[in-house]
């Protein structure tokens, strides 16, 4: 296990990047590596198999992209030869959501290269992914199951792949994609460097690391299993037919705090999560759900309302837990604690990132205590049991306090700022056709060229 502690911390420049790397990630207003970066990045360069620990929004896709580019930079090519252009790097990613998270950073480290990026996933047609494998590409962002079908199709050749990497993989594992791994690593070559990134290192993930990773270096950036130290952390006891009105409670205490409404709420099944959201829109909060049996134009365009401001509560089933980057999100509730303990570390990890504060606010009843043990056990800490805030402004809780003397939004530590949708992104919001919008019709997103065949950011 590597034991670098990074007390001088290295800048991206001495890591040796080649200069449209450096420049691409300066553009980027990164002034210096995050910590898994600078556990990450020069093993990598070196060739070294690696297992990270590390969540998304560690700046973990950047500790492995860039060093990738780097060592496949020296075979980029301007050629428009397809031949030329082999996949040579593959990312696997356990969702859609990661895969374009990925690839919309992958774009903008490689738009000063010669190097061809592009990304597949199922939920959409796949023929403007087949335009683009086929006239091809360096590095390859995909989803198992819609790389098996280009496979299969004769669109996606893995024989020349010299560098894998495995994403959220112990999600890839609880998704059952372990025989879809299988197969796909066994169309590559053995002599390749294996990366394994995972927010927890689990028996079963030990267990893919010997199977595939050689002398792996092991590189950490978070107690193992613990969630981030700037999470503040309640538990709600509620019966099942108040969780609902709890909510609404926990959003007006918060507006009394002049805390943001922007909210995360998980629920366990497609139904409670459609269901949930259309009770809280009759409840006046601006809410939309994103889960497996919406179309990926569906979960584009809600994703695109929340960042945007336009929705506050996102509810959510387990497929939106990973990947989504979604800087300093204010709060999440677990409206059903996860049948699994590390889910919900993987929820609430979608709040507390890179540093900034959060609430993490578990509604639990009676018939959940068990869950609410496991979690407790592998968090290995008591969570907090405290009443719900009051209807008015007088009974709010005093754990507040501190908080409620800010009531002015912009000096709030947990104001959400939305993104600014780019020019743009605003203007292909107009496009009526959600898929059309996704797959790009009109030159709009980053990620959005990847599915039309355009590569190459300049
Ligand atoms: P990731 O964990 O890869 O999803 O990254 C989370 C966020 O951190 C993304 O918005 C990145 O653009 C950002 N990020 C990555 N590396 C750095 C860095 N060195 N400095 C500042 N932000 C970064």
């Amino acid at each position: 296990m590597s034991t670098e502690q990074n007390n001088t911390e290295p800048t991206f420049a001495e890591f040796g990047f080649a200069e449209p790397i450096l420049r691409a990630v300066l553009e980027q207003g990164y002034t210096k590596p995050t910590p898994i970066q600078a556990q990450a990045m020069p093993h990598v360069m070196q060739g070294r198999d690696v297992m990270g620990a590390a969540q998304t929004g560690t700046g973990k896709t950047a500790a492995f992209v860039l060093p990738i580019l780097q060592n496949i930079l020296p075979m980029a090519s301007s050629s428009a030869s397809p031949a030329r252009h082999p996949i040579r790097a593959l990312v696997l990613t356990p969702t859609r959501e990661l895969a374009d998270q990925v690839a919309d950073n992958a774009f903008k480290y490689a738009k000063y290269t010669d190097i061809r990026t592009a990304v597949v996933f199922g939920g959409v047609d796949m023929s403007a992914q087949t335009t683009l494998l086929r006239s091809g590409v360096e590095l390859l962002i995909a989803t198992p199951g819609r790389l098996l079908d280009h496979i299969t199709q004769k669109t996606a050749n893995l024989s020349q792949v010299q560098i894998l990497i495995l994403d959220e993989a112990d999600r890839m594992l609880d998704m059952g994609f372990l025989p879809d791994l299988q197969r796909i690593i066994s169309l590559i070559p053995a002599q390749r460097q294996t990366l394994l990134f995972s927010a927890t290192f689990s028996p079963e993930i030990k267990k893919l690391a010997q199977s595939y990773l050689r002398t792996p270096v092991t590189v950490e950036v978070a107690r193992q299993n613990a969630a981030a130290d700037t999470v503040k952390q309640v538990v709600h006891m509620v019966s099942s037919a108040d969780k609902q009105r709890a909510i609404v409670k926990v959003l007006e205490a918060r507006t009394r705090q002049g805390l943001s409404r922007q909210c995360i709420i998980f629920t366990n099944s497609r139904l409670g999560c459609a269901r949930l959201a259309r009770s809280l829109e009759r409840d006046g909060i601006k809410a939309g759900a994103i889960h497996g049996d919406k179309s990926q134009g569906e979960r584009t365009l809600t994703l695109d309302a929340f960042k945007s401001g336009a929705i506050e509560a996102l509810v959510a089933t387990d497929v939106a837990a990973r990947g989504l980057d979604i800087p300093s999100m204010p709060c999440v509730i677990n409206h059903e604690l996860p049948f699994n303990a590390e889910d919900f570390i993987h929820r609430i990890g979608r709040t507390g990132r890179a540093g900034s504060k959060g609430d993490a606010i578990a509604l639990v009843d009676a018939s959940e205590k068990r869950l609410l043990d496991d979690i407790e056990k592998l968090m290995k800490r008591k969570l907090d049991i405290q009443p719900l805030p009051e209807g008015s402004p007088s009974s709010a809780p005093s754990r507040s306090s501190s908080r409620s003397d800010a009531p002015a939004k912009m000096s709030d530590p947990f104001f959400y700022k939305p993104y600014e949708p780019s020019a743009v992104t605003k203007a292909s919001s107009d496009t009526t056709n959600p898929e059309e919008k996704k797959v790009g019709i009109t030159p709009a997103r980053p990620a959005v060229g990847a599915l039309l065949g355009g590569f190459k950011k300049k």
